[in-house]
């Protein structure tokens, strides 16, 4: 029987808070679930440097299958 693939909203604000902090210190997004490294994967039209300030980012647990979506906002240098 297959379980739905799900995280919480809790456990994708960790894996967001986690995405974003990886900029700073380099360390890889596991998942809370299973600590398996997290593959990440940006959805949409990957158009960096066009003004988007927002870029959706799809994690991926390479353990468990899990998958986690969500909105990111990126500091924009003016
Ligand atoms: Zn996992």
């Amino acid at each position: 029987m297959a379980e739905a693939a799900q995280y919480s909203p809790a456990e994708i604000a960790q894996i967001r808070d986690a995405f974003i902090g990886m900029a700073d210190t380099g360390t890889p997004v596991t998942c809370p679930r299973c600590g398996a490294i997290m593959t990440a994967r940006a959805i949409g039209g990957g158009s960096f440097g066009l003004g988007y300030a927002r870029k959706r980012e799809w994690l991926i647990c390479t353990s468990c299958r899990r998958s986690a979506i969500f909105d990111v906002k990126r500091g924009t240098r003016t």
